[in-house]
């Protein structure tokens, strides 16, 4: 029989708010255990809570973005579960009246688009972090996450196959990020998705039973985990048993998932309404200075960059993939007025030296400035193409200033013609090899006596004027 897989995703994407959602510390990754904490966060008693106003405007942002519903008037609620890296032994969330509902995100698979809906997103917040010790087979907890902000973006069951679960993340990804509600780093887990599975007989309306993955934050992972998940869900009612609803743990060095803990039910965590928080009420005015404040999205930067820039389909997504790529383009293209120019030194030079140096496009230093100077240099003549790529990759190494290279380095083009006609005579006199082969109709060996006269000019020469020069004095002798 043939199965159809189903997928429903909740992503938890820590905020980059800079203190924690209810207290005054930092929400930085890492630090020494234990001493991004206080009374609030690390859940002692009699202490009371204070929202922060920020993790309000980036859910709202998130939800716009999003196409959601805001909810107007949501509040807090406590799920109450016991587990050491949770010191209240509850975690306040929202499960009655979530901040955003019913929105949906467009993907797009092999050409075709589609739409996942989205349940809900609400506000909550992390928990601390087990630290095993193998060596001392004992486990210590790590409190600085304890009250890190988070979203939880809640997808309807809409997915049929891995490759729309990860183009969907890939989108959300590069959403949040646009929006600088969350770094949405994964290996730093400040995104993750449980990804929920089931199977059901092709054709159905009914669907299967369920099984959830908690925590997966490698794209690599999911597609494998839904893979496996999925056929084994098959080979199991194929074989006349049924899936039992649980969290299974996906282990990412044998390939496959285990069974971790029946599933519980929302009723299980015996939720009830926050009393130390007030509602919170969201007026037309916010939401609308919100939607004044939101960033551009890539998806409107693609066809803005296409028809303002006239730059490919492909050009432009590759450019706005990561947000940082993106403004330092616009902001080079802003100085030198050239969107071609600077399109072609980002995916040409800047990319291949971020792949060679593994700089992420975070950690990327280089001024908008300097890229225009060095397309202004090659654009007045002062140097030629070649030149201008070590010129770039000197700006990326070592933040050097264009023009001041250029001439402590002696790289300023050379156009003397007299000089280069000396060169090629010398050259053409010093290779009657290569001079015979073009009698002999070896065209390539043009290539050899242009490539010697670039080099004994120390690759500086005008192309133009070298190829000009060799074109006459090859028709002279040939
Ligand atoms: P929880 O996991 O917290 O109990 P829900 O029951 O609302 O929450 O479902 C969580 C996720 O599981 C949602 O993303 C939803 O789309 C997905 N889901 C629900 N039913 C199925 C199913 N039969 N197959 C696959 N995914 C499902
Ligand atoms: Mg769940
Ligand atoms: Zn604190």
């Amino acid at each position: 029989m043939n199965y159809q897989i189903v997928i429903g995703l909740e992503v938890h994407i820590e905020l980059s708010t800079k203190s924690k959602i209810f207290c005054g510390c930092t929400t930085e990754f890492g630090g020494e255990p234990n001493t991004h904490v206080c009374p609030v966060c690390s859940g002692m008693p009699g202490v009371l809570p204070v929202l922060n106003k920020k993790v309000v405007d980036f859910a709202i942002r998130a939800g716009l973005a999003t196409n959601c519903e805001i909810t107007r008037y949501n509040k807090f609620d406590r799920k109450n579960y016991f587990y050491p890296d949770l010191p209240k032994a509850y975690q306040v969330s929202q499960l009655y009246l979530p901040i955003c509902r019913n929105g949906k995100v467009e993907i797009e698979v092999n050409g075709e688009k589609k739409f996942i809906g989205i349940h809900e997103i609400h506000m909550e917040e992390d928990a601390g972090k087990l630290v095993h010790d193998p060596w001392d087979d004992c486990t210590l907890v790590d409190y600085n996450r304890c009250g890190v902000p988070l979203l939880e973006i809640v997808s309807e069951p809409d997915f049929r196959s891995a490759d729309e679960v990860i183009a969907y993340l890939t989108k959300l990804r590069e959403t949040m990020m646009y929006l600088g509600v969350s770094d949405c780093k994964m290996q730093e887990g400040s995104m993750r998705a449980d990804v929920n599975i089931s199977v059901m007989p092709m054709g159905s309306t009914k669907f299967g039973t369920r099984t959830e993955m908690k925590n997966m934050n490698s794209f690599k992972a999911i597609y494998k985990a839904i893979n496996y998940e999925a056929q084994r869900q098959i080979e199991l009612l194929e074989a006349g048993g049924s899936v039992v609803q649980e969290t299974r743990r996906w282990d990412d060095n044998k390939d496959a998932s285990f069974a971790m803990r029946s599933k519980e039910d929302a009723h299980d965590y015996r939720y009830f309404p926050e009393p130390d928080l007030l509602p919170i009420e969201i007026s037309e005015e916010w939401i609308n200075a919100t939607v004044e404040n939101m960033p551009e999205l890539p998806e409107d930067k693609r066809r803005r960059y296409m028809t303002e820039f006239s730059l490919s389909e492909y050009d432009a997504s590759v450019i706005t993939s990561e947000r940082q790529i993106a403004y330092l383009f616009e902001d080079a293209t802003k100085i030198c007025g050239k969107p071609k120019e600077v399109c072609n030194y980002i995916m040409g030079e800047l990319m291949r030296l971020m792949s060679e140096t593994a700089t992420l496009a975070e950690e990327v230093e280089m001024s908008p400035q300097k890229i225009a100077d060095i397309i202004e240099l090659v654009s007045q003549g002062k140097i030629n193409r070649s030149v201008a790529k070590e010129v770039f990759e000197a700006v990326f190494r070592d933040d050097v200033d264009p023009a001041k290279y250029v001439e402590e380095n002696n790289l300023i083009m050379v156009d003397d013609s007299s000089l280069v006609e000396e060169i090629v005579e010398k050259v053409i006199a010093e290779n009657p090899k290569s001079i015979e082969d073009l009698r002999a109709g070896k065209a390539k060996a043009r290539g050899f006596i242009v490539g010697q006269t670039m080099r004994a000019l120390k690759g500086k020469a005008n192309p133009q004027t070298v190829n000009e020069i060799i074109d006459e004095k090859l028709s002279k002798i040939l």
